[in-house]
């Protein structure tokens, strides 16, 4: 099975994991602090603080962003769930806000009409590593005086108007799951330009325990403090190596990535059952994390069909994704079908081809002639 998403290891990645191996460290030496300032000079912001996977990235964001039980925050149903779930652990709701037509991000003219006096944040999602319409969003968001918790797990790499993603958000979160942009097996990361956030993610993930900064009066050189209710979200130096490694290739990830687009892209034009990934606008370039399909209209209704005939090809399509309310556990919240129809509709017709670094030529060729001759067979 061609796969839809593929990490990309080279002989380098694994001699740097070894060489951790052989050092007094498995977890919290020096990789940590290294990965972090890589990170956040490749993005241009001040401060990362890296963590146990993405998921971990968006709870230690919301909760430095202060939200909490009976709080709101903006988001967009066209994401993995963990976007919405992250807040829900905080006590928070998620309020979602239809997307875009044609790229399905967050739509900003529509975030206005739902912010309360309970909103604390907007939570714009960068689908298939498109950056968000930024400007839109951040003149809302200081209109209502609301922070920017930007989840960009599918977007390292990407650019917004000449400025990398992850330097334009009051806290920008990414993920380094095997399938996102660089892979640290599990592994996320929150970048802010905000010391006072970077500071308290940094506890909270820790147990909300420091070694600094003491409320009382130290008892001796052993001291630590806990000072606020925090987890162990934690990555070990063997991932953080595998991170340093991997991002010193992000570039080359990333033409890979941008010239197989290219490619679907030239062979899928013309006939109108199918349509392609919007091109990006000037000065913006998208992390190319999905190449998401659309099917037409007329063929809405035959995608199960499609999508199990490219399956029984060998090709490991996907789809990305379920509007997040539609869930059983949403809708057993109260969330109901109808609440954002252009992301519904957008759901109905999508599907995921294969996109990573590795995907051979031959293998793009043959997605290329399956997924024709696929869809002119039904
Ligand atoms: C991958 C992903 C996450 C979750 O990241 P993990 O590292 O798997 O926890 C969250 N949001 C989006 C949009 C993602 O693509």
């Amino acid at each position: 099975m061609i796969p839809y998403g593929h990490q990309q290891i080279d002989p380098l990645d694994i001699e740097a994991v070894v060489n951790v191996l052989k050092t007094d460290w498995l977890t919290q030496g020096p990789k940590v602090e290294e990965f972090e300032s890589a990170l956040a000079t490749y993005c241009g912001v001040k401060y990362a603080v890296v963590v146990s996977n993405g998921t971990a990235a968006l709870h230690a964001a919301y909760v430095a962003a202060g939200l909490n039980t009976g709080d709101e925050f903006i988001t967009s149903p066209l994401t993995f769930v963990a976007t919405a779930n992250a807040g829900l652990w905080q006590g928070a709701k998620p309020v979602f806000v239809d997307v875009d037509e044609r790229d399905g991000n967050i739509n900003p003219s529509l975030i206005e009409e739902k912010i309360t006096k309970k909103t604390k944040l907007i939570a714009p999602i960068d689908y298939t590593g498109r950056p968000v319409d930024f400007e839109a969003i951040r003149r809302i968001a200081d209109k209502h005086n609301l922070l920017i918790v930007e989840d960009a797990c599918q977007a390292l790499g990407a650019i917004y108007r000449g400025k990398k993603i992850g330097s334009l958000s009051d806290l920008t979160v990414f993920s380094f799951h095997p399938v996102k942009t660089i892979a640290t097996g599990e592994g996320g990361a929150i970048l802010t330009d905000r010391e006072d956030l970077y500071k308290k993610m940094k506890v909270f993930v820790t147990h909300g325990i420091t070694k600094k900064d003491f409320v009382y009066p130290s008892h001796g050189e052993w001291y630590f403090e806990m000072q606020m209710l925090g987890m162990n979200y934690r990555l070990t130096d063997l991932q953080c190596a595998l991170g340093i490694s991997q991002l010193s290739r992000i570039d080359t990830f990333l033409a890979r990535r941008r010239s197989i687009v290219a490619k679907y892209n030239e062979a899928f034009k013309g006939p109108d059952a199918i349509s392609v990934p919007p091109p990006e606008r000037d000065g913006e370039e998208s992390a190319w994390h999905l190449y998401v399909m659309r099917l037409a209209d007329r063929l809405v209704l035959k995608r199960a069909h499609i999508f199990k005939k490219l399956r029984e090809a060998g090709i490991g399509v996907q789809v990305h994704h379920m509007p997040a309310y539609l869930h059983p556990y949403y809708q057993s919240l109260g969330f109901s079908r109808g609440l954002c129809p252009v992301a519904e509709a957008f759901y109905d017709s999508i599907i995921s081809l294969p996109l990573y670094p590795g995907l051979e030529d031959s293998e793009q060729d043959y997605v290329i002639s399956k997924v024709k001759e696929v869809l002119t067979s039904v």
